[in-house]
């Protein structure tokens, strides 16, 4: 079965949410842990926490993703801008224990003119003092397309991250189909190799998630910007390969693709549940 989800707004709570992921006919979704731009968390709502457990187990529910503010950088060169981010991610993830043994997803940051060997060291150090051993959340840091001074555009750079973390085993990775579009890895001709590559230097068994954006920006542009499925230069036969490949169809999907409603990721997930499990090289009409 295709696990699909997409990106949906939290302020009315996690009960909230995975009555909207079911309607729209998801499995799963990712939210916000907080504002995008990282202001104060809301109180967690307890009896919302309960109600959200049960509709979930009802609904066959697979495990969700919380996605940090994106404003965090861990690997920042200002002392406080890595102290806002220390602070975040210990929150978030204590957090997230209420709702045990799902992913948290952040991105890892950009050196701002250091380097990036400066910049992964930072974000290792900053992951060995948040991560503890009794945690059952996945921290999974995203691939990105490599914009500006961003790090973990290079699977090498991600891997290097995860060696550097002494609670590696609570690391995961999630690949975004845009980013790494953007950042120079061919899915739409080279899949199979761009899979290969990522198995030799982290290991599928890492791949926890992926973020399944077209992109409006072509080939290795690197730049970040997202495009509703089929629209960009990604294209629909390509989905319709990365959603079948062996390497990935079981892993779970999540929609970040710019829509004005649900209904439009309503679509979005119709069409990909049409394609999954066909054969797309075959005559199914899909070019
Ligand atoms: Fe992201
Ligand atoms: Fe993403
Ligand atoms: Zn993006």
């Amino acid at each position: 079965m295709l696990t699909i989800g997409c990106h949906l707004s939290a302020g009315k709570g996690f009960l909230n949410m995975a009555k909207e992921a079911v309607s729209i006919g998801a499995n799963t979704f990712q939210f916000f842990t907080r504002n995008p731009r990282g202001s104060q968390a809301k109180p967690i709502d307890l009896k919302d926490i309960e109600l959200f457990k049960s509709y979930a187990s009802e609904h066959h529910l697979k495990p969700i993703l919380a996605h940090a503010p994106y404003t965090l950088n861990p690997a920042a060169d200002k002392p406080e801008t890595r102290e806002f981010a220390r602070i975040v991610l210990t929150d978030d993830l204590n957090r997230m224990e209420h709702l045990p043994g799902n992913m948290y997803n952040f991105h890892p940051g950009s050196h701002v003119g250091q380097g990036i060997t400066d910049g992964i060291n930072r974000i290792a150090e900053l992951l060995n003092e948040v991560l503890t051993p009794n945690q059952t959340t996945t921290v999974l840091l995203e691939a990105m397309s490599g914009k500006g001074t961003e790090i973990g555009a290079r699977f090498e750079e991600l891997k290097e991250i995860i060696d550097q973390t002494h609670l590696s085993d609570k690391i995961g990775v999630c690949l975004d189909t845009c980013h790494i579009f953007a950042g120079g890895y061919d899915i739409v001709h080279n899949l199979d190799n761009t899979l290969n590559q990522f198995d030799k230097i982290i290991g599928l068994n890492k791949l926890k998630a992926i973020h399944l954006n077209d992109s409006l920006m072509p080939f290795n542009s690197r730049k970040d910007r997202h495009e509703k499925i089929g629209k960009g230069f990604i294209g629909l036969n390509s989905f319709a390969k990365i959603i079948n490949h062996p390497a990935l169809k079981d892993k779970p999907f999540y929609l970040e693709t710019p829509q004005e409603n649900l209904s439009g990721y309503a679509g979005e997930i119709t069409l990909l549940k049409k394609l999954y499990q066909s054969e797309p090289n075959s005559d199914c009409g899909i070019v």
